[in-house]
């Protein structure tokens, strides 16, 4: 496996300047592209799974963080409150309080739950300089956040449905859980009490994963401050462990909140919390990409996706128009024309760009193109417009192979 730090930089996705600080890298022109993919890729999930979006604000006052129990039980990790006159705002340790006040800005019917939430949105660590490096370890973090407010009977099925999220994508994204943990309090003060809630939540935990399938292993000491988590956790270029996708059960913000919503039989009633990422961090998501695919990221995620050859000047105009109808279609093309050297020399240094297609005399004189595949498959020169279509559909299909090997026309080695 790569390091991300090394081909982040070779590559020009990020980097950092140590006038900016330390653990809070910069994203290139390239990094921004992929990072603007898997956020809309989640984003749209999101909304065809029944999520609806918010944006919420990085700071809050400090009684915000004093109601979640951050301020007591997860303060080691925060930023110091900034004092702005009588009052001290800090920057915000994770979303899920703004999401409380936001659903208690409005009452809700038990009609409109589950109700589901979610954020792609700033949170802060305040990490030690010692440990900080790359993606992995940062002090500004995006977070793929979402929080489902919703009834005691609902939670197996949302969570088991989170689940279910996070396997697509990671088939779309080409990487693998390295195992599921069920992350549960371990001893010492830093939970909060409330035991007969933490049974019921680990319960309803084991349940949904036991309904899943899926093999998982129970770790004490691994919990939210609020409540027990399924983690999926992953392994980076060094070995080493960390958690990317995240479901949890949470009995107790409801309760500081006082969150509320109107039953069938006109009282009032609290909803339970689930909390859920289904990439984590969008800045260890890009690096356990990086590090999983060594920069050759699945098409839909690629930088640049096509990059166009002419062979010669002769082929130049035709390239350059073959690179605006990929445009058109929203595929990312670049032309790499004569002037950049011998044919043999561009195409090693697009070794990364999933699609080469290369336009000699014939190709350009009937519109054909001679398709070479990162994976160094090359097949027959077909129409252009076929190769595009073909392509399109790849892309816009989230698919990790890069050709359709149903297709007749896929070719020859
Ligand atoms: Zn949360």
């Amino acid at each position: 496996m790569h390091d991300h730090r090394k081909l982040g930089r070779e590559l020009a996705l990020f980097d950092t300047d140590p006038l900016i600080g330390a653990g809070l890298p910069y994203w290139l022109p390239d990094g921004a592209v992929v990072r603007h993919a898997l956020e809309e890729y989640i984003r749209t999930a999101e909304r065809k799974a029944g999520y609806r979006h918010v944006y919420s604000p990085v700071l809050g006052k400090r009684e915000l963080y004093e109601i979640s129990g951050h301020w007591s039980h997860y303060s080691d990790d925060m930023f110091p409150p900034m004092d702005l006159g009588a009052e001290q705002v800090v920057l915000r340790p994770s979303l899920c309080p703004h999401h409380a006040l936001i659903y208690r800005s409005r009452s809700h019917s038990y009609r409109e739950l589950p109700l589901r939430m979610a954020e792609l949105g700033g949170m802060y660590r305040s990490e030690l300089s010692g440990v900080l490096g790359g993606l992995t370890r940062v002090r500004a973090i995006q977070l793929n956040d979402a929080h489902i407010f919703c009834t005691l009977d609902q939670v197996a099925d949302e969570a088991g449905a989170a689940l279910e999220m996070i396997r697509r994508a990671y088939e779309a994204l080409g990487i693998g859980a390295a195992r599921y943990r069920l992350s549960l309090p371990g001893p010492g003060g830093k939970y909060v009490a409330a035991p007969e809630k933490w049974e019921r939540s680990v319960a309803l935990l084991t349940e949904v994963l036991d309904r899943s399938g899926l093999p998982y292993e129970a770790a004490e000491g691994e919990a939210a401050f609020y409540g027990p988590k399924i983690d999926v956790q992953v392994v980076d270029g060094l070995g080493r462990e960390s958690t990317l996708s995240t479901v949890q059960v949470d009995f107790h913000q409801p309760e500081r909140f006082d969150l509320r919503y109107i039953g069938a039989d006109g009282a009032k009633h609290r909803p339970v919390m689930v909390h859920r990422s289904i990439i984590g961090s969008v800045e260890r998501a890009v690096a356990h990409l990086i590090e999983e695919h060594g920069g050759a990221f699945p098409a839909w995620l690629s930088p640049t996706q096509v990059v166009v050859l002419p062979i010669s000047e002769a082929e130049l105009r035709h390239a350059e128009a073959l690179a605006r109808r990929c445009a058109d279609l929203g595929l990312r093309a670049e032309l790499a024309g004569p002037e950049r050297g011998s044919l043999g020399a561009r195409i090693r240094e697009a070794r990364l760009v999933p699609y080469q297609a290369v336009i000699g005399a014939r190709e350009a004189a009937d519109d054909r193109v001679a398709l070479r595949l990162r994976d160094g498959r090359r097949l027959d020169p077909l129409p252009a417009e076929d190769v595009l279509d073909r392509i399109g559909a790849l892309v816009g299909a989230h698919r990790t192979d890069l050709w359709d090997p149903a297709s007749p026309t896929s070719g020859r080695a």
